[in-house]
């Protein structure tokens, strides 16, 4: 076992998150109120871009043609460690934070009901009490933090892994909220395939339909098909739509029609079968309906891994930096929530998750997928949300700017950093990840799931967030958080 226990630099970087713990929460609160979907998260990215920037970082800013990602770079040499993680919300995910009862604060409004804005604050954080720690011990190597938006929509770490922003990358932490404080390895999440099919017929009066080819009629008959192929899907496969187009009124048989999936599966080699499967279906639709198909392959991500000494490295850390002391208020607010939402009212956790093995996979998805398979990735988990409820209900939101998120985000950001400073300080510690990895990784050979000239889909939420920025900007935070 290599050593990471209590350095002088972990006394220094917990010392430096508590001097920021007020810049931390308004961070996060900032972020909360902004509430910005997926690639138009352009206030949220730019106050940290700027945050970073005046504290000395190299910004990159709208990396790989995302206006909304940047790399924050300091140091130079070996290591490279990376930190990413994302600061997307959802839409219709408006809630008040503090009350424990679904109010939106605008109601149909975009919103943080996952706490993707505390995972911003935490790696702001965490990099900037890092590099305070990197001058004053003279650490060499180089601390590169990404912002990686749209993670909602399975978007921009795969475009990052393809156009080669990881090679140089030696470790990468990804931090993210959680009900419990714990570190993890092995496979986690699963891989996400976004595809939209958009199918083309001929407009006609509704009341002369056989003039027409309708469009409609495709999209339902995709659907259908894929509905019959869930029945013989592997157990580890999942297939969720939307229709994005239906068409715009009864009487005119719509000539555009499109739906959209989320294609999931255990492995990469799943989601790509299931891919395939969706494109026999729509060709099929288009057959029968006498339209065309056009296939829009969106984004596509990976199953996320964790790296198991990296894993250990960072659990040694929790443990050490342990859960808040929740108050009674906060226990008790936990437990209304829990209560509201129809959850069991256990209040919030008490202690880290011990490691004790591998973690089990779940089928949801994150986009940081890709990065998992081209470096050894590990994923801290902080404390800043309420146990039982899950992500995108209302009841998720309510805690995420509040004294349970700020107290999570200090935690979190403990952990990390000083996780982060382990293996800068040990080399050995940095080549013992990348072997455990290789031999983790086996014989699978990684390539990125998106096409080569594929560009990432920057405009979904374009006209979404036209409207309801105006409408948020009223209820935005004011100051701005001072980091020392
Ligand atoms: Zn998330």
């Amino acid at each position: 076992m290599l050593e990471t226990g209590m350095f002088p630099h972990k006394q220094r970087v917990f010392a430096h998150v508590d001097r920021n713990a007020q810049a931390i929460a308004q961070l996060g609160d900032a972020l909360y109120y902004f509430g910005e979907l997926g690639m138009q998260e352009h206030r949220s990215a730019g106050l940290m871009a700027d945050i970073l920037e005046e504290h000395g970082f190299e910004v990159a800013r709208g990396v790989s043609g995302m206006p909304t990602a940047f790399v924050a770079s300091y140091g130079s040499g070996a290591p490279v460690i990376a930190v990413h993680t994302e600061y997307d919300a959802n839409p219709d995910n408006s809630q008040t934070p503090g009350v424990a009862e679904h109010s939106p604060i605008i109601e149909g409004a975009p919103g943080h009901c996952e706490g993707h804005n505390v995972n911003a604050a935490v790696m702001v954080a965490a990099g900037l009490a890092v590099k305070r720690a990197m001058e004053e011990h003279g650490v060499g190597g180089a601390l590169k933090l990404f912002g990686s938006p749209g993670e909602e929509q399975i978007i921009s770490r795969p475009y990052f892994v393809r156009d080669g922003l990881f090679d140089d990358v030696d470790l990468a932490f990804h931090d993210h909220i959680h009900r419990e404080f714990k570190a993890e390895y092995g496979m986690m999440q699963y891989s996400v395939i976004s595809v939209e099919f958009v199918f083309r017929g001929e407009t006609a009066h509704g009341a002369y339909p056989w003039r027409g080819r309708d469009a409609l009629d495709a999209v339902m008959m995709m659907d259908a098909a894929m509905a019959q192929y869930r029945g013989h899907m592997e157990p580890t496969m999942r297939a969720g739509r939307v229709v994005t187009d239906g068409g715009a009124q009864p009487n005119v048989i719509p000539a555009r029609a499109s739906i959209w999936w989320y294609l999931r599966g255990a492995t990469a080699q799943q989601a790509r079968s299931l891919l395939d499967r969706a494109r026999a279906c729509a060709q099929a639709a288009a057959a029968a309906t006498n339209t065309e198909a056009e296939e829009h392959l969106l984004a596509a991500s990976w199953p996320v891994r964790g790296n198991r000494t990296m894993a250990e490295a960072t659990q040694r850390n929790v443990e050490l930096v342990g859960v808040p002391e929740w108050s009674a208020e906060e226990q008790e607010f936990a437990r209304a929530l829990q209560r509201k939402a129809g959850v069991e009212a256990e209040g919030l956790k008490t202690a880290p998750v011990p490691l004790d093995g591998p973690t089990t996979q779940n089928p949801s998805g994150n986009d940081c997928g890709d990065i998992s398979w081209v470096t050894p990735m590990v994923r801290l988990s902080f404390p800043s949300n309420v146990p039982n409820i899950g992500y995108h209900h209302w009841a998720a939101g309510a805690a995420l700017a509040t004294s349970i998120a700020h107290k999570g985000a200090a935690a979190g950001a403990k952990a990390l950093a000083a996780s982060v400073l382990d293996f800068f300080h040990s080399p050995a510690l940095v080549d013992e990840a990348k072997r455990t990895f290789k031999e983790e990784v086996g014989a699978t050979v990684y390539e990125p799931l998106i096409p080569l000239h594929q560009r990432p889909p920057i405009d979904r939420n374009k006209e979404a967030m036209a409207y309801w920025r105006p409408r948020q900007e009223a209820h935005y935070l004011s100051g701005r958080p001072v980091f020392v």
